[in-house]
C-alpha cells in the first residue's frame, strides 16, 4: 500500500476503507453525456438461459446449474443488445479539453446493467476463471504490472473466457502532480506490457487511487487511451459496497470497482457472488463496459 500524495482530505469511513483496499474514488470525475432507451427483452434472457442449460448438460456435474454452483438462486439475465454506438465518444464530453479522453465514473444509460471492473491483479484464483466462464461475466481487469508480476498467464486464461484487459499503470503510482514524462512512462509502459503479453492495445485506463490531473489525461491520450474509467461503487474486501457519491444503491450504468482485497478478506469469488446477488436484487445484470465507452 502506497500513500497517495495528491489526494484531497477524505473524511468518510467508506472512502478510508476504499483507500485501504488500494483505490480511492476521485472527486473530480466528469460524467458522460448521452443515454438511450434500454433494449432488455425477455427473449434475450430466455436465449441466455437456454444457452446456459445447454452448457450445463455437457458439464461434468449436470445436476448443478452454473448459477447455483456460484451461489446464485436464479440465473443472471443476459445483458441487452449493446448500444449501436458507444455512449461516450472520446473527447466529446470534454469540449474544453480538446483531444483529451473523457473521464467516466458511471455510464448514463437506461439499460438495466452495471459494469464489473477488477483492479490491480493481485489475486490469481483459477476458480475465478471458471466463474467468469460459466456465468459468462463480461468483466474488465485493470492490471498493474508490478502487482501482476509473473502471473500474466492467469489473465491470459481470463481473457480467453471473455474478460477484457485494461491499463492500471506499471507500478500503481499516484499520478496526480507528477511530471508528464513520469505519467507517460507509467501509462505507456503498461500499454506496452499488455501489448507484448496479449497482443492488444488497451483502450481504457484507470489511474491508481482514482487520482489524476490534466497531465494524466494528456499522457493517456498520447498512449492511445480513449477513456479514463473511475467508479461510483466499490466492493470492499469485507464484501460491503461503498458509494463515492449519489444514492447508496446500485443503479443502471454504475461502474463497480473490485480492488485487491486484504489477504485475510473475502476472495474475489466470494465478493463477486455477493455483488451478483446485490445486482440481481436490484433487477440488474452485468454489461460489457467496452460496449459503452
Ligand atoms: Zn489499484
Amino acid at each position: 500500500m502506497r500513500p497517495a500524495p495528491g489526494l484531497r482530505a477524505l473524511a468518510t469511513v467508506a472512502l478510508a476503507s476504499a483507500l485501504l483496499a488500494g483505490c480511492v474514488p476521485s472527486t473530480e470525475s466528469v460524467g458522460p453525456g448521452g443515454g438511450r432507451p434500454g433494449e432488455q427483452t425477455a427473449q434475450a434472457a430466455q436465449t441466455a438461459q437456454a444457452a446456459r442449460g445447454a452448457r450445463s448438460a455437457k458439464s461434468p456435474t449436470p445436476t448443478a446449474q452454473p448459477y447455483r454452483r456460484w451461489g446464485l438462486t436464479t440465473p443472471l439475465p443476459a445483458p441487452p443488445s449493446p448500444p449501436a454506438r458507444r455512449q461516450v465518444s472520446p473527447g466529446g464530453d470534454r469540449p474544453s479539453g480538446g483531444d483529451l479522453p473523457p473521464v467516466v465514473d458511471r455510464i448514463l444509460t437506461r439499460d438495466q446493467v452495471v459494469f464489473l471492473t477488477y483492479d490491480d491483479g493481485a489475486e490469481k484464483d483459477p476458480r475465478f476463471v471458471d466463474m467468469v466462464r460459466e456465468l459468462r461475466l463480461p468483466v474488465s481487469m485493470f492490471l498493474t504490472d508490478s502487482v501482476v508480476g509473473p502471473g500474466y498467464g492467469h489473465f491470459a486464461r481470463l481473457r480467453s473466457v471473455g474478460a477484457s484487459m485494461q491499463n492500471h499503470t506499471l507500478d500503481h503510482a499516484a499520478l496526480r502532480g507528477l511530471p508528464y514524462a513520469g505519467q507517460r512512462a507509467e501509462i505507456c509502459g503498461q500499454q506496452n506490457k499488455l501489448r507484448a503479453r496479449f497482443g492488444i492495445r488497451p483502450q481504457l485506463f484507470r489511474p491508481p487511487y482514482g487520482t489524476y490531473d490534466t497531465t494524466t489525461l494528456r499522457a493517456a491520450a498520447d498512449c492511445g487511451v480513449t477513456a479514463v474509467v473511475l467508479w461510483r461503487v466499490a466492493m470492499e474486501g469485507d464484501g460491503e459496497l461503498t458509494y463515492a457519491k449519489g444514492p447508496a444503491r446500485l443503479r443502471p450504468g454504475d461502474i463497480v470497482s473490485v480492488p485487491s482485497g486484504e489477504p485475510t478478506g473475502l476472495s474475489l469469488r466470494e465478493r463477486t457472488t455477493r455483488l451478483l446477488r446485490e445486482i440481481q436484487g436490484r433487477g440488474l445484470t452485468v454489461g460489457r463496459l467496452e460496449d459503452y465507452v
